[in-house]
């Protein structure tokens, strides 16, 4: 046998049982104590837990999907997308681009007061009255609530549903950052591209979207239309943030490191060691199902990210005025919205 040969050899059998070894790691008895303790225990671990179970694989929806492929405009995406510089490589990059240029210009509209609904009147006379539950019919699409406005023409009330059904957002095309991520992680998964849902504690969500060609998870906003600038929150808006957290198909991870750059508001929820402890029980039951190669494969994946965040957190002092390209200051929302929540820049 040639040196090549046993070389190959070696390194096959090394690398089968590293692998046996990192999907034993992954399967090996949890601590369920803990887990269950901590879930009682601590309201915000709670929290965390009941998002990742309504939204880690909310979006993995067949008919859902097919609704959205049939009520864009195909042909106009795909055109755009075609005319835009590029290499097959970045194709991803440039789907998700076009569809952050189509979903904020031509299809869906921000809403700080809707119009009259009667005469007509612009959303920016009418006044606010209060807050009303549901009636029976917008309690079919998974209503949070509804906001009621007066019209100061012709004295009629309109509601504004919040409704939480991404589907029936597909018809109603309004919504405030709430409504805008909720249908574009739909929109991003309906194209087959690989994404998850980014939750602030401090009253904000976005997306991210797995980019094959610069090979990590990128920041993606639809109410911003902006694609890659992490910053944008604690920078330009000036955001105080204090947790931020992706909820994917088979992942729950803390990627705050990644966004807050400055304006940290205090970690004092949980402890440091619960909340990683937290994410990994939650990202174990996310994989239950899957097969040993899948198990595997995310489990590399999962050591790339933790090594970039690593990266990250150790380079922000030199990235946070460098990346952002954005103007000061959120784009969407009126400028009193803006005021009122801190995020004016
Ligand atoms: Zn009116």
């Amino acid at each position: 046998m040639d040196d090549q040969k046993m070389f190959e050899e070696v390194a096959s059998k090394f690398m089968s049982l590293y692998r046996r070894n990192v999907v034993q790691k992954f399967k090996r008895a949890s601590d369920s104590g803990r887990f269950q303790a901590l879930l009682q225990t601590n309201e915000f671990a709670r929290n965390v837990f009941g998002l990742s179970q309504s939204l880690c694989q909310r979006y993995d929806v067949d008919s859902w999907q097919a609704q959205v492929l049939d009520t864009v405009d195909l042909e106009t995406i795909y055109a755009n997308v075609e005319a835009m510089e590029g290499s097959e490589d970045d194709y991803v990059d440039r789907l998700v681009k076009e569809l952050l240029r189509y979903f904020k210009n031509d299809f869906f509209k921000w809403c700080n007061r809707p119009d009259c609904e009667c005469c007509g009147c612009p959303g920016d006379q009418m006044v606010p009255v209060g807050n009303e539950s549901p009636n029976s019919q917008e309690r079919q699409f998974d209503c949070g609530g509804v906001e009621i406005y007066a019209c100061p023409k012709c004295r009629q009330r309109t509601r504004f549903p919040r409704y939480n059904d991404p589907v029936k957002l597909l018809e109603t095309r309004k919504g405030r950052c709430g409504e805008w991520c909720n249908l574009f992680m739909l929109f991003l998964k309906s194209f087959g591209i690989e994404s998850r849902y980014i939750w602030n504690r401090e009253d904000h969500v976005w997306c991210e979207i797995y980019s094959p060609h610069l090979k990590r998870w990128v920041h993606v906003d639809s109410c911003e239309q902006s694609f890659d600038e992490p910053h944008i929150y604690s920078v330009n808006w000036n955001k105080k943030m204090s947790y931020t957290i992706a909820f994917g198909t088979t992942t729950a991870i803390d990627v705050s490191k990644n966004y807050i750059v400055q304006n940290q508001l205090p970690r004092d929820l949980i402890s440091e060691d619960d909340l990683s402890f937290l994410l990994r029980m939650i990202t174990k039951r996310l994989r239950t199902a899957l097969s040993d190669d899948d198990i595997y494969k995310l489990a590399c994946l999962d050591e790339q990210e933790n090594m970039m965040n690593a990266g990250v957190a150790s380079s922000n002092d030199s990235k946070a005025t460098g990346t952002v390209s954005a103007p000061q200051g959120r784009q969407s929302g009126s400028a009193a919205w803006k005021k009122s929540r801190g995020e004016d820049g």
